[in-house]
């Protein structure tokens, strides 16, 4: 089961809320926010049955949370790729999962040997440019 490329979303025409410096993070926020919850979800469906009697029905049930997810960050990915206005610092949100590894916004994957991008002095996202934003996945640590 694979996740729909981020190419398969088109893109969206750019409207005024798009360039607007509360609505735009708003709507960065209530998308990444939901997709944060379903790949911890995912992730702890994933991780609840690995086998036997419930490990097949565990992963059917992950998958949908990971196809679920992947609509939230299509979207965020395709609103990424319209250019913020003067106004607006447009934001890539990085998560991280319990492995250490973080998942950027724009469809990347990046690790650091120690730490985060806080503690490695990135500021802006390598792939698009994008100021980093760092967005807990609510089960780290836990
Ligand atoms: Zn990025």
């Amino acid at each position: 089961m694979t996740a729909p490329a981020f190419e398969e979303v088109p893109k969206p025409e750019a409207e005024d809320w798009m360039s607007c410096e509360s609505r735009r993070p708003w709507v960065f926020n209530s998308l990444q926010s939901k997709a944060t919850d379903l790949r911890s979800r995912e992730r702890r469906a994933r991780e609840a049955f690995r086998r036997g009697y419930m490990g097949v029905p565990a992963q059917y049930v992950a998958d949908a949370y990971a196809e679920a997810a992947a609509v939230f960050e299509a979207r965020i990915s395709a609103l990424n790729g319209i250019k913020a206005g003067p106004t607006t610092a447009r934001e890539c949100f990085w998560t991280p999962d319990a492995d250490g590894y973080w998942n950027t916004a724009c469809g990347q994957g990046h690790t650091f040997t120690t730490d985060g991008p806080a503690e490695n002095n990135h500021r802006f996202c390598c792939y698009c440019g994008g100021r980093i934003s760092i967005k807990e996945n609510g089960d780290a640590g836990n």
